[in-house]
């Protein structure tokens, strides 16, 4: 059975992938929707840049996290802010806006 989902190069998912790299902030690697269940459909646009409407920062994100959004934008509890260094929530009541709009990631 092919694996629904995977890091963002397209490698298996793997149990350590949330943790934390202490220079970056960032997690070791990002789970996304494989390339075959992003090819069935996007159900919003893709976009790779959003803000922090805390710091007022923009993060561009790779290209198979965008289109995980646009297949399943519910698919993310939170993202990176690349100013804040960390993560913080999405979603209706999240902190992020995709850029150059009001409409909240993750909704
Ligand atoms: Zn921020």
């Amino acid at each position: 059975m092919t694996p629904k989902t995977t890091l963002t190069d397209g490698s298996p998912v793997t149990p350590d992938h949330r943790e934390i790299d202490p220079r970056t902030g960032m997690q070791k690697g990002y789970v996304v929707l494989s390339a075959e269940e992003r090819a069935k459909g996007f159900v919003r646009p893709v976009r790779r840049t959003y803000r922090h409407l805390k710091c007022k920062g923009v993060t561009t994100m790779g290209q198979a996290l965008a289109e995980t959004y646009a297949r399943d934008p519910y698919f993310y509890s939170g993202t990176f802010c690349a100013h804040c260094g960390t993560h913080f929530p999405v979603g209706e009541d999240g902190e992020f806006v995709w850029d150059g709009t009001d409409e909240k990631v993750g909704t």
